[in-house]
Formats: C-alpha cells, sequence, structure tokens
C-alpha cells in the first residue's frame, strides 16, 4: 500500500483525521477532542496520536504516505505553516504548526486556513466535484468561506482572500465579531439568526421563543429557531427567510463577481434544508446578472461535516504534486 495522504481537521473541540488513497478513497477515519485548553504542545501530541491510530487501522506505514495536510483556524501564513493565534486555541502564538508535525511524523505537513480546506475538500470530493470554478460558504457561528478558480485556491497575496462571511451586506448595521460593521457574518451567521430574531421580539413580534426562553433573550439559540419553525411559528419562518435573504445578498456578489458553477454551502444551519435554501437562491437570483445566475447552482455540501479532514488531504496532496 503506498501513496496514501493524510487530512486533519483542527477544531477548537475535536481532531478529526482521515486517511485517503491518491484516486480519493477514504480508508479510515478517527476523531478525539483536541484537549484545546492544555496549549499547543498537547494538540499537536492528539494530532501526531490520531494520525498514528488510522495507520494502525488502515495497516499504512509512515513510508506509504505522500503528505498530511492540516486544516486549521487562523489566522496564519499558509505558505511557512506558521498559525499565529486563533480565537478558539488558548495558549498558541506563531506555532509552526507544519513543521512541527513534519518533524513527528516523517512525511511532509501542510497547514491551511479550515475553510479554504472545507472549499476544496468540496471541490474534490463533494458537491463541488467537476466545477472547476466554485464557491463555499461555511455557516456556523460564524460565516467562513473558500474560493476554487480553475481549480485553485483562491489565496491573495498574503493567504487572507475568500473571507466571504466579511463582504459588507450594508452601510453601517450591525458591528461584526471582527470590529467592522454591515458584515455578511452579522446577518448570515447562525449568531446573526438570533440577533435577527431577538431585534425583532424586541420590536414586538409575537412568538413561542419568548415562552421558549423564558424571557431571557440572550438564551435563544439557533436550535430554538429551527424548532419553532417545525411547530409553525411564523416569526421563526419569518427569521429564517430573513438569514436567507442576506445569505442571498452577499452570494450575489460573489456570484457577480467570480461566476462559479457551484455555490456550495456547508454547515449546522444548512439542516433548514428549503426554508433557509428558498430564500437564498430567490434573492441571489433577483441581484445578479442573468448569465452568471443561470449557471450558478446553489447546493448543500456533499461531505457533511468532512468537507474540511478530506479537503486538508486534498489540499495537501496538490501541494505536494506542485511543490507549494
Ligand atoms: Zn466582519
Amino acid at each position: 500500500m503506498s501513496e496514501l495522504i493524510i487530512g486533519v481537521d483542527l477544531g477548537g473541540t475535536n481532531v478529526k483525521t482521515a486517511i485517503i488513497s491518491r484516486d480519493k478513497k477514504v480508508l479510515g477515519k478517527d476523531s478525539r477532542p483536541t484537549r484545546a485548553e492544555e496549549g499547543p504542545e498537547a494538540v499537536m501530541a492528539c494530532m501526531a496520536e490520531s494520525v498514528e491510530a488510522v495507520l494502525a487501522e488502515t495497516g499504512a506505514k509512515h513510508g506509504d504516505v505522500l503528505a498530511a495536510g492540516f486544516g486549521a483556524p487562523g489566522p496564519m501564513n499558509w505558505q511557512t505553516g506558521v498559525v499565529y493565534s486563533p480565537p478558539n486555541l488558548p495558549g498558541w502564538k506563531n506555532v509552526p504548526l507544519a513543521d512541527e508535525m513534519t518533524k513527528r511524523l516523517g512525511f511532509p505537513c501542510y497547514v491551511d486556513n479550515d475553510a479554504n480546506v472545507a472549499c476544496y475538500g468540496e471541490y474534490w470530493l463533494g458537491a463541488g466535484q467537476g466545477a472547476d470554478n466554485m464557491c463555499l460558504l461555511t455557516l456556523g457561528t460564524g460565516v467562513g468561506g473558500g474560493i476554487v478558480v480553475f481549480g485553485q485556491l483562491l489565496r491573495g497575496i498574503d493567504g487572507t482572500a475568500a473571507e466571504i462571511g466579511h463582504l459588507k451586506v450594508m452601510r453601517g448595521g450591525r458591528t461584526c465579531g471582527c470590529g467592522a460593521t454591515g458584515c455578511l457574518e452579522a446577518y448570515g451567521s447562525v449568531t446573526g439568526m438570533v440577533r435577527t430574531a431577538v431585534e425583532g421580539i424586541e420590536a414586538g413580534r409575537k412568538t413561542v421563543l419568548t415562552g421558549v426562553c423564558k424571557g431571557d433573550l440572550k438564551a435563544i439559540t439557533g436550535k430554538m429557531i429551527s424548532d419553532g419553525i417545525a411547530q409553525g411559528d411564523e416569526f421563526c419562518k419569518w427569521v429564517m427567510n430573513e438569514t436567507g435573504v442576506w445569505l442571498g445578498i452577499g452570494i450575489s456578489s460573489l456570484i457577480n463577481l467570480l461566476n462559479p458553477e457551484k455555490v456550495v454551502l456547508c454547515g449546522g444551519m444548512i439542516a433548514a434544508g428549503e426554508d433557509l435554501f428558498a430564500p437564498i437562491r430567490k434573492t441571489a437570483r433577483e441581484l445578479t446578472f442573468e448569465v452568471p445566475a443561470n449557471r450558478a447552482q446553489i447546493v448543500p455540501a456533499g461531505l457533511g461535516a468532512d468537507s474540511g479532514v478530506i479537503g486538508s488531504a486534498g489540499c495537501a496532496l496538490a501541494r505536494f504534486e506542485s511543490g507549494i
């Protein structure tokens, strides 16, 4: 067995690892708690253990592995593999992750931004297969993004490109986690959706949410809103629709800018299905030129929660082969 690639998705809660053959077959997987609170040494030991576990599971040797890719939260330098200081990894400051993991594992290790690798995963093996021009939005606490142009990740000169969550969708508006105002993330993330709900209730709208959160509006969650929709609550339906409209506004700019074949959405929020996708598609179509609007399909991710781990492997293989 030779020519294997390993992908590792470094999240604040879990480390996920997959071992993949060069012909794109997933041969083994592992997932374990990150132990983020113990600092970078413990997290790197955890990732090395997870890699050893998938090697043992498939009976592969270190010499069978071409390369390993690590999808990590930014900010980072993807070329040097140095991770600066991600908010959800306490104690990390300029950690030379690629070099450290190469030392521990003995094969070439590459580091990339987690949203970029998720995009590459969908391009390589998921809903974006066959679409050489595509983009991806991760819809969670924030809105992450990745862009593939003619089969290559669009990184920008400093590697900071594709921050789709920080596209401006209005002048002024809500303050975003990044400090700026009017970012898509402040409206189209789960956090943004909850803010839409809270603002609506504060403006006097009636909803089951008020009872569910026992009057504590800070306790409202995305799940409460989806449960409200399942119970037929009109206000919750309106909140999801509004969230879809905001996302459609941001996505229309992406479609006009990039003329992609696919816009892939991933993250927990896509479980809302048509309640979310219908307003996104309608709004994006209304605001986009006809030719790129006809071309772009707005679709859910094909790899579920595995886009990142599979994309980390895909990115590592692409970088190993091209020498970047
Ligand atoms: Zn922002």
